[in-house]
């Protein structure tokens, strides 16, 4: 009775939350999990682990046997990295964050390139950064030329960059990364996700130097399977990372993710494994969508961006996505995304569910 909810801060006021639609449907497709969950040897070691919790402890701040161990990991894979270039929190989302809470907010700009990942933007937006956009051209690809004359124009603290991009698929060159991070490092820090790496050719991580403002960001939730487990990461010098633990808040990474995170990495071969089974379902899928005349991009992720074709008589993205949850089957309807008019995401699942999905459609087309 004429109550008044205190009024959020202004650059709150135009924004609505992160939104991933689920729907109670057989085959879910629209997330980018993995179709299949850790090994049950993580799953045991981790249950017996459980016995030598401390549960009246704080977990150890710096988890550091966690970084220890993903730098363990890179640096066997031939990259430079040591436990000081590394910082965990709970996702590679809250990763972003506090690189936006450190270097960001109220009267400091932050570049996408869009389309691509929401939450860039997003958290951007919430902490009152102003945003840049660059365009991508029509086929999702970076104009570097009319790119890099905008972020000299607005010199923004952070520019993001998404390899493989989220929601197309497409990895960013070695030499637009390069010449992204020579212009910006006169005036901010180029931030490199990438939540799918694994599935791609190419990492940012041999790009990184103490002299370079190049951050490369990674997650537990894609190719780990641990989607659950919140956990995400980040690799960069270590000047980056003393100020990511001033931003944090102290003990954020609670003991049971620390735990989980350092018995997952001893299952490297399980998580290659999957990633092979994903990546030969990949080129099935896609060769059965170009099969059926639709626009398809050229993915190196876990998951497929297509749009149908007017000119071969085919239904609306919209349309086609209302089909298959009629089917049930779950697919990311990013038809009203701007510069994605009529395209639809499909993550790649088991077989099974790829199956299901590519017979769905077909009655649909
Ligand atoms: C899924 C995804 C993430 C992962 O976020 P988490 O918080 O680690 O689950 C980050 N970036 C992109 C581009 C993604 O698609």
């Amino acid at each position: 009775m004429g109550y008044e909810a205190p009024a959020v801060r202004d650059n709150l006021k135009e924004l609505s939350g992160y939104h991933s639609p689920q729907l109670d449907v057989d085959v879910r497709l629209n997330t980018n999990e993995s179709p299949q969950p850790p090994p049950a040897a993580f799953t045991n070691s981790f249950t017996q682990s459980l016995q030598d919790l401390d549960w009246n402890r704080y977990p150890d701040r710096k988890a550091v046997g966690l970084r220890k161990k993903i730098a363990d990991m890179h640096s066997r894979q031939g990259y430079e990295v040591n436990t000081d270039h590394v910082f965990v929190a709970n996702g590679s989302n809250e990763i972003l964050q506090t690189l936006l809470v450190a270097w960001a907010g109220p009267g400091r700009k932050v570049a996408t390139f869009a389309p691509t990942y929401a939450m860039h933007s997003q958290i951007a937006r919430v902490l009152g950064s102003e945003l840049i956009e660059i365009e991508r051209d029509k086929n999702f690809e970076i104009d570097l030329q009319k790119g890099l004359a905008q972020l000299k124009e607005h010199r923004p603290i952070i520019t993001f960059l998404c390899s493989p991009n989220n929601p197309t698929g497409l990895i960013e060159s070695r030499e637009v990364i390069e010449k992204v991070a020579d212009t910006v490092s006169e005036f901010g820090l180029l931030v490199v996700d990438e939540a799918y790496a694994e599935f791609s050719n190419f990492s940012a991580l041999e790009l990184i130097r103490d002299d370079s403002p190049i951050i490369v960001t990674r997650t537990f939730s894609k190719t780990w399977a641990m989607a659950a487990a919140r956990l995400g990461y980040l690799i960069a010098p270590e000047w980056v990372v003393e100020k990511c633990y001033i931003a944090a808040l102290p003990y954020h990474v609670n003991a049971l993710s620390q735990m989980a995170g350092e018995l997952a990495l001893d299952y490297q071969k399980e998580m290659q494994d999957r990633i092979a089974l994903i990546t030969s379902e990949r080129s099935k899928v896609i060769d059965e969508l170009e099969s059926f005349g639709l626009d398809v991009w050229a993915s190196q992720s876990n998951f497929v961006l297509f749009r149908p074709n007017s000119d071969e008589g085919h239904p609306s993205g919209e349309d086609i996505w209302r089909g298959l949850v009629d089917r049930s089957v779950l697919i990311r309807n990013c038809a009203s995304w701007p510069g994605l008019e009529g395209c639809l995401r499909v993550t790649i699942g088991t077989a099974e569910e790829n199956w299901r999905f590519l017979q769905a459609l077909s009655t649909l087309l």
